[in-house]
């Protein structure tokens, strides 16, 4: 299937080459990485592939243009992100456009992800002239203390495909606010939104050489070498647990500042006296945004016995009416998987819980023959060593598994290597207190299904990562502190 014509009118719009010290160029191996519409399976684009030393160059970019830019007054930082936050709200429908046809969520979600994105450059254009250190006496009264506030430095980011843009505004806002250069790593499958998205910042005003984005095929080679070279002082990562465990194995020689927004598997607990309204539209939201392709996504639905049937059938009435298609078509709720390989796996997980016993109350299958669709599945009865209940699903699929007390349901929500975000629903403040104190995680959803926000501070424990991204802890990851005694 063809793009339409505003399809390539917006693809078309779109710088492909790399971005190194305010420049376009090709990979310095002339190669291009293709990228596909996962709708379809069809290529519609291709970007510029670097190599190690296009890696190098962009460090390089970066590594001069941080002296500059640490000097640039506060107030002039955050206007250019006030102007970037502008553009992109401006320009949200090309861009949601532009990310659907990459990633595949329907338009109407890509435009809710411009806007979080966007927010975050509203966020910390606030941020950035509220950066201030401390003035203490001494408790012995003999000399005087100053604490003040610097950029950490030249920066590495490597971004996930599924939110293409937030996950990338989220550490370069701070990070534009803070007085820090960058080299971003998008990824592979998603690198256009990333790529419209330097344009943006440099209408708006950013020096050449602050933000650099290198697209690769090689990821790993590229990748390695900047993050054991001394010139470079912070690397912040989401992604998968797995790749994050290697690069701050990575990281160790230098030893980096380092955040990681990694893997989540969340508990979404229903109480015998939540309010099951609520309830059934929190875990709509906790589930189906993004199609279930987030790290906040509801991974397990432990349910009250009281309450499960209920629970579950309502649920699954639910699931089962969402349209599923290409995102850019009317009315669309869920689109494809990202890629043919994430799609099996949901099918494998699903297949494994059935083979071991659960009950498929609605979907369990893939959609159509072409593109990477899979229908919203709810299962019941679903076993304890079922292999969906300890890894991320990252698709459309919600296990509904039972529990009696609230101990019980405390462990099992905490029985997890991961710790990003937990959802509760009750009505009863004292049991929401004593529940929220006692899981394992960085957020909780308390009678709400979504939590992110650029005003809150988002990150896991445990294997989930640590750092905190957005709110007043956000730019924190991006400041060194640095404490001079006065004698007086
Ligand atoms: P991924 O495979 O870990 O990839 C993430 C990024 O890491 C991509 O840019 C990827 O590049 C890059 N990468 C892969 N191998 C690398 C290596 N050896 N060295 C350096 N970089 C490397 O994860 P994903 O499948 O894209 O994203 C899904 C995961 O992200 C899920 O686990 C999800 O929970 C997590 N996530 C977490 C958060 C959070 O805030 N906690 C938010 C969103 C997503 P290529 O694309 O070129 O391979």
């Amino acid at each position: 299937m063809a793009l339409s014509g505003r399809e390539q009118e917006v693809v078309g719009a779109v710088p492909t080459g790399l971005v190194v010290g305010g420049a376009q160029r090709e990979g310095a191996g002339g190669g291009r990485i293709d990228v596909e519409d996962p709708a379809t399976g069809e290529v519609f684009a291709s970007v510029a592939d670097a190599t190690a030393d296009d890696g190098r160059a962009a460090l390089d970019a970066a590594v001069a243009a941080q002296a500059g830019w640490a000097a640039t007054a506060p107030r002039e930082r955050g206007e250019i992100l006030r102007r970037a936050f502008e553009l992109i709200t401006e320009r949200a429908d090309n861009l949601a456009l532009l990310m659907t046809l990459e990633m595949g969520k329907p338009v109407a979600e890509s435009k809710g992800e411009i806007a979080y994105a966007a927010e975050f450059f509203r966020w910390f254009s606030e941020e950035s002239v509220r950066i201030s250190g401390r003035w203490s006496v001494a408790p012995n009264g003999a000399s005087r203390l100053l604490t003040m506030k610097q950029p950490v430095g030249p920066c590495l980011f490597i971004t996930p495909w599924n939110f293409p843009m937030a996950m990338g505004t989220r550490k370069i806002g701070p990070a534009v606010a803070a007085g820090c250069t960058m080299v971003v790593k998008p990824a592979s499958s998603t690198p256009l939104s990333m790529l419209a998205l330097a344009q943006i910042m440099s209408e708006a005003g950013l020096p050449d050489g602050v933000l650099n984005v290198v697209t690769t095929s090689t990821t790993g080679e590229v990748m390695e070498p900047l993050i054991r070279d001394p010139r470079l002082r912070k690397l912040s990562f989401t992604g998968s647990t797995e790749v994050g465990r290697r690069l701050v194995e990575q990281s160790a020689e230098q030893l980096l500042r380092v955040s990681m927004e990694l893997g989540g598997n969340a508990p979404f607990l229903v109480f015998p006296d939540a309010d099951l309204d609520k309830a059934v539209e929190g875990a709509m939201q906790a589930k189906m945004r993004n199609g279930g392709e987030a790290c906040t996504a509801a991974n397990r639905f432990l349910v009250h016995r009281e309450v499960a049937e209920a629970f579950s059938a309502r649920l699954a009435q639910r699931m089962g009416a969402m349209k599923v298609g290409r995102g850019t078509e009317d009315g669309v709720q869920v689109g494809p998987l990202v890629d043919a390989a994430t799609r099996d796996k949901v099918a494998d997980l699903v297949g494994d819980a059935v083979g071991r016993g659960a009950t498929v109350r609605v979907g369990g299958e893939q959609v159509g023959e072409r593109g990477y669709f899979y229908a919203p599945t709810v299962l019941s009865d679903v076993p304890d060593d079922a292999r969906l209940l300890a890894e991320e699903v990252f698709g459309p699929v919600a296990p509904v598994v039972t529990f009696d007390d609230d101990d019980q349901a405390v462990a099992m929500a905490n029985d997890t290597e991961f710790g990003l975000v937990a959802y509760v629903f009750t009505q009863r403040l004292d049991r929401a207190l004593s529940v929220v104190e006692r899981l394992e995680t960085g957020m909780v959803g308390l009678n709400a299904g979504i939590v992110s926000n650029p005003a809150a501070p988002f990150g896991g424990v445990k294997h989930s990562g640590f750092g905190r991204e957005g709110g007043a802890e956000g730019i924190e990851e991006y400041l060194e502190t640095k404490y001079v005694g006065l004698s007086t």
